[in-house]
C-alpha cells in the first residue's frame, strides 16, 4: 500500500491565463490559490509553447494548465452510443484533460493539447444550467462533470466544487454526480449539499491502481474519502470501470467490493456501475507508447458495433458474473446496480432482465435517487 499518494492538483507546474480572461475574478483567485506562475497567452498560439510532438506533449502538458473560456455549451448529452443501452446522462464540461494519467484513459485519444483546460465563465455555465433546469419537463436530470476530466482532480485550486454542490443544494430538478479518482474531497465539507450531490469513485482491484492508474488515489484513500463524504451527510456511488482481466483478478475485485462494504454503508450508496474495459483502436499505439510496462492490450478483443475494442462476449460476461454476485451479496435493495454501454443479451445473462423491462437504465437511476 502506499503512503505517499498525493492531490493530483500539485503536479500543476505552470498556468497560462488566456488574454481574454485577463480581469476574470475566478482567474484571480486561482491563481492566487496555486501559487504557480503565470504567463498570459493568446489561445492560438498555445500549439507552440512545448516543442515536442503529440503524444509525447501529454506528459508535459499535465503540468500545465490553461485557463480561459468555454466558448460553446456546458452542458451536453452523454457521448453514449445508440448501440448498446445507456442511461440519459448529461455531461457538465467545465474543462478538459486531468493531470492523473491513467493508462487506458480515454481522452489520450481525444485531446492533443500540451496543457490541462478549466473554464472560468461559471456565471455562463449556471445562467445555461438554469435555463435548461428551468425548461427540462422529465423527472430529475443527472449531470455529472467526470466525463472529460476527473471532478475532483484539480478542486483543491479551483474550488469550483463548492459553486457546484451549493447550486444544486437550491435545485430541485438537478442532481449533480462529482466523479473522480481523487482522495482530495476536503472542499466538500460544510457545504448545503441537501442530498442534491452524489460523490462517487472509479473503483478498480490494487494491481490495476498500482500500475495503470498513475496518480490516482490508493483504493483505501478512495473508500477513506467516501466514508468522510457519508459522514458529511453525502450519498455515494461508485463505477467498476473499465473492469480489466489480468492474472488473479478474481481475487482483487473481490477484495475491492470487501473492502467497500466494510467502510461505506450500503443504504448510502446510490447506484454502481459495472463496465468492461474498452477502446478505440487509436488508444493502443498511444497508450502503449507512452507506458511500455502495459499489458492490458495483450489479450484478444473483437470490435464492438461502437466501434471500439471489447472482450469477447463470453468473457466479458465472465467478469461481470463473478462481479455482479459479490456486490448482490451485500447491496441494499436501493442501490441500482446497472452496466455502461452493454447489450441486452449481456443484461439478460447476468442480472436476468434488459433495461426497457424497467423502463431504461435512466428510469432505474431516477428510482435510485427517488428511493433514498
Ligand atoms: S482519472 Fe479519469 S480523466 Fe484522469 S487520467 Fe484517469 S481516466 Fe483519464
Amino acid at each position: 500500500m502506499t503512503n505517499d499518494w498525493r492531490d493530483p492538483a500539485l503536479h500543476i507546474k505552470r498556468i497560462y491565463l488566456a488574454k481574454n480572461c485577463l480581469d476574470h475574478p475566478y482567474g484571480e483567485e486561482i491563481i492566487s490559490r496555486s501559487g504557480l506562475p503565470v504567463t498570459t497567452v493568446d489561445e492560438k498560439d498555445l500549439g507552440t509553447v512545448l516543442r515536442e510532438e503529440y503524444p509525447a506533449t501529454l506528459k508535459e502538458g499535465k503540468r500545465s494548465l490553461l485557463l480561459c473560456r468555454n466558448q460553446g455549451e456546458f452542458l451536453k448529452d452523454c457521448p453514449g452510443t445508440r448501440e448498446y443501452r445507456c442511461c440519459d446522462y448529461r455531461v457538465l464540461n467545465v474543462g478538459l484533460g486531468c493531470p492523473m494519467d491513467c493508462v487506458y484513459c480515454i481522452l489520450q485519444a481525444y485531446l492533443n493539447t500540451p496543457y490541462l483546460s478549466f473554464f472560468l465563465n461559471t456565471e455562463n455555465l449556471f445562467e445555461e444550467l438554469n435555463a435548461k433546469l428551468e425548461a427540462y419537463e422529465g423527472g430529475v436530470m443527472r449531470i455529472g462533470t467526470g466525463e472529460f476530466t476527473d471532478s475532483m482532480a484539480l478542486d483543491s485550486i479551483t474550488r469550483l466544487s463548492s459553486r457546484l454542490v451549493r447550486y444544486f443544494g437550491r435545485q430541485s430538478k438537478g442532481i449533480l454526480e462529482l466523479k473522480t479518482k481523487s482522495a482530495a474531497i476536503e472542499n466538500l465539507q460544510y457545504l448545503e449539499h441537501n442530498g442534491r450531490t452524489i460523490v462517487a469513485w472509479s473503483l478498480n482491484s490494487e494491481e490495476i491502481i498500482a500500475h495503470q492508474e498513475i496518480r490516482a488515489a490508493p483504493l483505501e484513500q478512495r473508500l477513506d474519502a467516501a466514508a468522510r463524504c457519508v459522514e458529511w451527510g453525502y450519498d455515494c456511488a461508485f463505477h467498476f470501470d473499465p473492469i480489466i482481466s489480468y492474472p488473479g483478478w478474481e481475487e482483487g475485485y473481490r477484495k475491492v467490493i470487501t473492502r467497500l462494504f466494510e467502510k461505506v454503508p450500503a443504504q448510502r450508496i446510490v447506484w454502481i456501475s459495472l463496465g468492461g474495459f474498452r477502446y478505440l483502436p487509436a488508444l493502443k499505439r498511444i497508450a502503449s507508447e507512452r507506458f511500455s510496462h502495459t499489458q492490458i492490450f495483450a489479450h484478444e478483443f473483437i470490435d464492438g458495433l461502437d466501434n471500439k475494442k471489447r472482450y469477447f462476449r463470453n468473457f466479458r460476461a465472465n467478469l461481470y458474473k463473478l462481479i455482479y454476485q459479490e456486490l448482490m451479496a451485500r447491496c441494499s435493495p436501493t442501490t441500482c446496480i446497472y452496466f455502461c454501454m452493454e447489450s441486452d443479451e449481456i443484461w439478460r445473462e447476468i442480472m436476468g432482465f434488459v433495461p426497457s423491462e424497467k423502463g431504461g437504465i435512466g428510469a432505474m437511476l431516477d428510482r435510485a435517487v427517488e428511493m433514498r
